[in-house]
């Protein structure tokens, strides 16, 4: 059974691991590859995938909305968000679905921080705001949104009435979650809103690192009253694209530890390169055991296994 995820860039992608790992937990055998498109080739890249008998492809930036015009039928939440990021191939139609919402929302059930009435603020009003409106709504949530381009948080408003739109920079303190959809930490770039918006509030990031220290983390911590970022909503969306394809609902809990803290192998009298210490190497594995990573307990040496090093070498 052939699954894939697309997207440009897409050598970063956790979701070979994570549905490796959900297959390997229900005894599924797969196969589940990372195809890079170029950007006006989405189309045929799906199909040649669907053509060569692909079963299920996950969709990520930037094809999310191209996803949408290919599905044959798309469910109501895709509907709502004007993306797809799941398709299943089957009866010869290719149906749409959009499972970030029901991902991020399980990912907050989770983390133990109630919806029921919360005020809630969104930073973004992209594509992967439009995704969580809904879900958040139907949580019975009161949404604010405010976004660097106050119109297209005005766009939105017409979409979904019940959400409240406000200027970036007039935000202040008293929300219960505050949730950034903004690509802003891609871009290394801080968020321009005032720091007592985030205080006390519980803050959560749409970005994830296997560190969980992102860039909107790290600019609010100091302020915030709990904070979390992406990698749990990046796993239960994984969870129900597969309960999607597969008609089974997979554990979540584990394999979110596992990414969170990868296997560690140290290599017995390995020398550091950079502070000369001995048996203070190891090899990091991700979840199927392939070799991600070499770095020093002692010290910030580390390089990727094409020997990629990310410190200079001087002690
Ligand atoms: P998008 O459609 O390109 O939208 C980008 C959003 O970021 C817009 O609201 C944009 O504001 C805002 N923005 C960009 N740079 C900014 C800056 N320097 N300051 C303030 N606002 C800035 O992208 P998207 O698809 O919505 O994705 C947003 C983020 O969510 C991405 O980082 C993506 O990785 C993440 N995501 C995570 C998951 C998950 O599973 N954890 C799922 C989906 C998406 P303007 O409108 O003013 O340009």
């Amino acid at each position: 059974m052939k699954f894939a995820v697309i997207g440009n860039p897409i050598a970063h992608s956790l979701s070979p691991e994570i549905h490796l790992a959900f297959a390997a937990q229900v005894g599924l055998e797969i196969t589940y590859d990372r195809i890079l498109s170029a950007p006006s080739d989405f189309h045929s890249t799906a199909q040649d995938f669907f053509t060569a008998h692909g079963i299920g492809l996950n969709v990520t930036a930037p094809f999310k909305q191209d996803a949408f015009k290919f599905a044959t039928e798309n469910d109501s939440a895709s509907k709502a968000a004007g993306a797809v990021n799941t398709i299943h191939a089957t009866d010869g139609v290719y149906l749409g679905y959009n499972t970030d919402g029901i991902g991020l929302v399980a990912d907050l059930t989770r983390l133990g921080w109630p919806l029921q009435q919360a005020k809630i603020l969104v930073i973004g009003a992209g594509g992967a705001a439009q995704g969580i409106v809904l879900p958040l709504l139907n949580q019975g949530a009161e949404l604010f949104l405010a976004n660097r381009t106050r119109a297209r948080a005005e766009a939105l408003k017409e979409q979904f009435p019940k959400i409240e739109v406000l200027g970036l920079e007039q935000l202040s303190r008293g929300w219960d979650i505050v949730i950034n959809a903004t690509a802003a930490g891609w871009q290394q770039q801080q968020l321009p809103v005032p720091s007592e918006t985030f205080e006390d509030a519980r803050c959560y990031d749409l970005v994830y690192q296997r560190d969980s220290r992102t860039p909107f983390i790290q600019q609010i911590e100091s302020y915030a009253g709990d904070t979390s970022d992406g990698l749990g909503m990046l796993v239960e969306q994984a969870a129900e694209a597969f309960r999607i394809w597969h008609d089974v609902k997979p554990q979540t809990n584990s394999v979110l530890n596992a990414l969170r803290n990868p296997k560690r192998q140290f290599i017995s009298g390995a020398e550091c390169p950079r502070c000369g210490n001995q048996d203070t190497i190891y090899v990091e594995r991700d979840l199927l055991g392939t070799a991600t990573l070499r770095a020093c307990h002692a010290c910030n040496y580390s390089e990727d296994m094409e020997g990629n090093v990310s410190v200079e070498l001087q002690k």
